[in-house]
């Protein structure tokens, strides 16, 4: 990128750098070549990338918590994109990307979490979102393998879930079959770029780059550890079940191929991508507080994400610079906001470049 008041350097007036190929930067190099923008996408497959370790839930509503409404109602902009979103994308990649419409189910250990389902009730009526209130009994009727300590349940139909590996490489293949191109590698600064326009979508390390141009981004890396088991018998999970145990939000997000994902820690540890004794530990003792048959399912795999985080916790998109788009800090959202955040920046790039 020119320093400020240089000129540009491209011929291209379309000529668009994408920065950072996790959920967001390839959710807007398909929209934006889709549009006929010249769109490169470079990425450097980074240790502790968030789309490569998320649990996919597109929950806007058992995901946020009740202060902040700023967040839901953004949540629920980008929730109403999706069932198009994955359907487009499956046509247009030819691939599953494992879109479950099964519902969430939170569910109340003690008498403060059934109060707070029921704060949470309460904000759903006034949105007029459909929610239904369950007794321990029926609860259980839905998910046979909860706990008989389960007290009462609130089943949101509406917060679904997708796979975010299969979302990722799906996003990659319908992005260059409409004629953007990746590349595998590491960008140092964005002072060297030569595009008339650069998005800035590289996930935490977003902040470390914009410095280098003179941009102080608030977004820092909030680590979360989650397991992958597996249910062979295919009957553990119908839907997403989450709770609070510990004070620790915990949830198991079921997929189609019998894998269940189990999250997740929040850890403010900088780069840190450890995956901890202790984190697998936690997860396991909180997750066996809601469904006990949790421990019989074989283990695959434990591994840590960087969650780009903002003050906030609502992202930044917007424009920076007369040539920077920035399109970050997505949080603990960025699956279910792709779509929407691919939307508003192409429609930012169209309405300069076209
Ligand atoms: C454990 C966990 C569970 C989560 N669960 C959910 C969930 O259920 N639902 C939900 O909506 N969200 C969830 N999230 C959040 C979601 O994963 C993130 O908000 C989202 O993935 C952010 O996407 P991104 O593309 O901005 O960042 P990332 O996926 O981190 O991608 C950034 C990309 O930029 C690249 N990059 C960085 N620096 C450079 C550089 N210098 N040069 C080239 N490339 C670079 C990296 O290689 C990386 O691929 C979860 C996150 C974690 C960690």
């Amino acid at each position: 990128m020119p320093a400020k008041g240089a000129p540009r350097v491209s011929n291209d007036p379309s000529d668009v750098l994408v920065v950072g190929g996790g959920v967001i930067g390839l959710s807007i190099a398909w929209r934006a070549a889709q549009q006929g923008l010249s769109v490169t996408v470079v990425d450097a497959s980074m240790a502790g990338r968030a789309s490569h370790a998320a649990a996919g839930m597109l929950a806007p509503i058992t995901e946020t918590k009740p202060t902040e409404e700023a967040l839901l109602r953004l949540g629920l902009e980008g929730q109403r994109l999706w069932p198009d979103f994955a359907a487009e994308l499956t046509a247009a990649s030819g691939m599953e990307i494992g879109y479950r419409t099964q519902g969430t189910l939170a569910v109340a250990l003690d008498n403060d979490d059934k109060a707070d389902l029921d704060r949470l009730a309460k904000i759903l009526a006034g949105f007029g979102i459909d929610a239904d209130a369950l007794t321990s009994r029926e609860t259980r009727q839905l998910e046979p393998m909860l706990s008989p300590d389960v007290r009462s349940g609130l089943l949101v139909p509406s917060d679904h879930s997708v796979e975010p590996r299969l979302l990722t490489e799906a996003l990659r293949v319908a992005a260059q079959r409409a004629g953007a191109t990746i590349e595998q590698r590491e960008l140092t600064s964005l002072a060297a770029t030569k595009p008339s326009t650069t998005v800035l979508a590289a996930g935490c390390w977003s902040r470390a780059l914009a410095r280098t141009v003179g941009i102080d981004l608030d977004v820092r890396p909030v680590k979360g550890q989650v397991l992958r088991l597996h249910d062979a018998g295919g009957r553990f999970l119908t839907r997403t079940v989450r709770g609070v145990v510990n004070g620790s939000s915990i949830y198991l997000v079921p997929r189609g191929d019998g894998e269940v994902v189990l999250g997740a820690t929040q850890e403010e540890l900088g780069h840190d991508t450890t995956v901890t004794a202790g984190g697998v530990w936690e997860l396991l003792r909180d997750a066996r507080a809601l469904l006990p048959g949790v421990t019989e399912l074989t283990f695959v795999e434990a591994i840590s994400g960087l969650r780009p985080m903002t003050r906030d916790n609502t992202p930044i998109i917007k424009r920076a610079a007369e040539d920077l788009i920035v399109a970050t800090g997505h949080g603990r959202n960025g699956v279910l906001l792709a779509p929407l955040t691919a939307e508003r920046v192409v429609a930012e790039l169209i309405g300069v470049t076209a």
